[in-house]
């Protein structure tokens, strides 16, 4: 059996991680070396050269995140915004247009509107959930991606990724999927029609809070070609501690999500009877408008909650500030809790346009901690509501 063919925990395990033939290391050795003796000129042993063109303990990595997004390329980036970056300017060029969700991470949006705008690409933020305004706003312009993120980041809006591909392809449009949210163990965004998968691996791939990352993965060998072409020539690659740790986080991500997952589902059902919540954004929800279609297309529903409090802005930033077993920080994805109050934090980049985050909510992503203690936690911290 390849490990290409096996199952998805047996792939995390086993991709690209082959044990090292003169000692059987068990753990391929992390190579730190940033360039390769040469056996004659050009003679180079198994392809390498330079550590920015390869690097072996990259490789592993690539090769387990692309048999896990079921890809046949991956690519690993120093983060997710450099993969962004180098994902776009390889796809696209001046006079070239996106279309994103309108409420799309700040940090993708900044990227796109601040820095890629001042070089000819345009963009339109629309409502993904939304197909038809989403084929007006692509055939409108000369549209060269359909950017979507699903869930969405902080508003857990839940897009049909194969309708969606459907509308990017009839435009000659390509659909990248950013999977941070639901990471590949939930949902493979290349079997329902995308063309390309972006990752922030900071987040739940990595999973333990201690490296930054980002990773493209394609199926298609001439898109892999000019991303390759861009990682290589841009060179924003990551390094070989954070592709070690990234590779060693990703071995567990399965039994991290199980546990995520059911942890956030509790969460969530609790949340949703307590009286000063307004509203629980989690498409484990019956109650969630995209939970038919998150049950389709995911196989949980990922372990990342948003909350709107009654009590306005007062009370969601008392019960942001007031938590101990949670973490008031930026950031996701990671075993333990953390508590995010995304129109100061995280999406304050799009503060003040139509991206922008209500006031009165908070986003928790719930660790693997024991769901009793975040349940007290949060009814200890919104105890602290004054109204
Ligand atoms: C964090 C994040 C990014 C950006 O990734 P970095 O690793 O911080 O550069 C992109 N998309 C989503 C959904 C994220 O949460």
């Amino acid at each position: 059996m390849s490990a290409n063919e096996a199952g998805f925990n047996t792939r995390a395990v086993h991709a690209g991680q082959a044990f090292e033939p003169r000692t059987g290391a068990v753990v391929p050795p992390l190579h730190f070396s940033s360039t390769y003796a040469q056996d004659g000129i050009g003679g180079l042993r198994d392809g390498y050269e330079y550590g920015r063109g390869g690097n072996p303990t990259r490789d592993a990595l690539q090769e387990q995140l692309a048999a896990l997004e079921g890809g046949t390329h991956a690519f690993s980036f120093s983060s997710g915004l450099a993969a962004e970056d180098s994902l776009i300017r390889a796809v696209a060029r001046p006079g070239d247009h996106i279309v994103l969700g309108n409420d799309a991470y700040g940090g993708t949006y900044r990227l796109i509107n601040r820095v890629l705008g001042e070089w000819g690409i345009g963009n339109t933020p629309v409502d993904m959930s939304n197909l038809d305004a989403v084929a007006a706003a692509v055939a409108a312009n000369k549209t060269r991606i359909v950017w979507v993120e699903t869930p969405s980041n902080p508003m857990m809006k839940i897009t049909d990724i194969e309708a969606l591909a459907k509308v990017a392809h009839d435009a000659g449009a390509l659909l990248v999927v950013d999977n941070t949210f639901a990471s590949p163990y939930l949902q493979t965004p290349l079997a329902l029609g995308a063309d390309v998968v972006v990752h922030s691996t900071t987040k739940y791939i990595g999973g333990h809070s201690d490296v930054v990352g980002g990773a493209i993965v394609v199926k298609d060998a001439e898109l892999a070609e000019k991303i390759g072409f861009v990682q290589f020539a841009v060179g924003a690659v990551s390094g070989p501690m954070d592709a070690f740790l990234t590779t060693r986080g990703l071995k567990t991500l399965g039994v991290r999500m199980d546990r995520h997952s059911e942890n956030a589902q509790a969460v969530a059902e609790w949340l949703l009877e307590r009286p000063e919540v307004e509203a629980v954004l989690y498409p484990g929800l019956p109650s969630h408008p995209g939970h038919e279609l998150a049950a389709k297309q995911m196989k949980k529903f990922g372990g990342m909650i948003s909350v709107q409090f009654k009590g306005g802005e007062a009370a969601a930033r008392k019960v942001a500030e007031s938590t101990q077993v949670f973490t008031l920080a930026e950031s996701l994805g990671g075993i333990e809790s953390l508590m995010n109050y995304p129109s100061e934090m995280t999406h304050a980049s799009v503060k003040g346009t139509e991206l922008a985050v209500p006031v009165n909510l908070i986003r928790l992503s719930c660790g693997i901690e024991d769901v009793e203690d975040l349940i007290a936690d949060l009814e200890q911290a919104i105890g602290n509501i004054t109204d």
